[in-house]
């Protein structure tokens, strides 16, 4: 972030969720910034409106399963918004070395193993294409990677080394199911805990509109070289205040979506 970036204006966000109505403050750059800026505002509304999920659930005595050290979910394949992916880019970035190094030789054993399952161009493809791709072929690709039972590249000892970091479609994922069920997140009766507030859908959205692309869908282990293939674009500037803007628009359109819906 530039020196201009580092004044903020703080904002007070009332947003309408199927739970009710959940407010929070924000702290927004008042300057020029680029698009990472604005993921961690992003995670933080759609944090309070899973908060508020969460509380209702506490209310009707459902505990929800997920503890530390379980991490079922982290061999799904993660899908990443183009600001999602340059956010990772710039964490991993700016980690020591080692750690680093580490992480780059786990994404090569990975990204090595989708080649040879056969699945490595289907998934550049996904991040690349022009197209957004159909459900039924999206669900045959989720099914296929999932398959694979790949540990994410950032999971170590079954913990999430960028827990603070992680994309929002991790932190989407929480479940009232009985944990052992998650075994086999496809063919068994998982039940989710309903999002009211897609944050890599907002997010991709957000993307599209400012470079008038259709919105990106980044399986993790590819973002990190998808975010270095666009390091120009990640240059690009907006003003804060814009940004969020653009944010609450997007994430207004979904809830009242989802509202109308009668789901989430
Ligand atoms: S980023 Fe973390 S939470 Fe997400 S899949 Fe990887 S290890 Fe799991």
């Amino acid at each position: 972030m530039t020196a201009a970036a580092t004044s903020v204006e703080r904002y007070e966000i009332t947003l309408n969720t199927p739970r009710g109505p959940v407010t929070t403050a924000l702290e927004v750059p008042t300057g020029f910034v680029p698009v990472t800026s604005i993921v961690p505002l992003a995670r933080r509304l759609g944090e309070r409106a899973a908060e508020e999920e969460l509380r209702a659930t506490e209310q009707a005595a459902v505990p929800i399963s997920c503890r530390a050290g379980c991490a079922a979910c982290c061999r799904m394949m993660i899908p990443l918004s183009a600001p999602e992916a340059f956010a990772l880019k710039e964490y991993v970035n700016g980690l020591p070395g080692t750690d680093r190094d580490r992480f780059t030789r786990r994404i090569e054993e990975t990204t090595t193993a989708l080649r040879q399952a056969g699945l490595l161009d289907a998934l550049i493809e996904l991040a690349n294409t022009p197209k957004p791709l159909s459900d039924a072929d999206m669900d045959a690709l989720n099914r296929a990677y999932y398959a694979l039972r790949l540990p994410c590249p950032f999971l170590e000892e079954e913990r999430c080394s960028l827990y603070e970091h992680r994309p929002s479609a991790c932190r989407e994922l929480l479940v009232t199911s009985p944990a052992e069920l998650c075994q086999d997140l496809v063919h068994n009766p998982v039940e989710p805990l309903p999002v009211s507030i897609r944050v890599s859908t907002v997010l991709g959205l957000l993307w599209a509109e400012l470079t008038d692309h259709v919105p990106r869908l980044i399986p993790l282990p590819l973002a990190l070289e998808w975010a270095e293939q666009h390091d120009q674009e990640s240059r690009r500037v907006w003003k804060g205040g814009e940004l969020l803007d653009r944010v609450l628009d997007k994430v207004w359109r979904l809830l009242s979506q989802a509202m109308g819906d009668g789901k989430c």
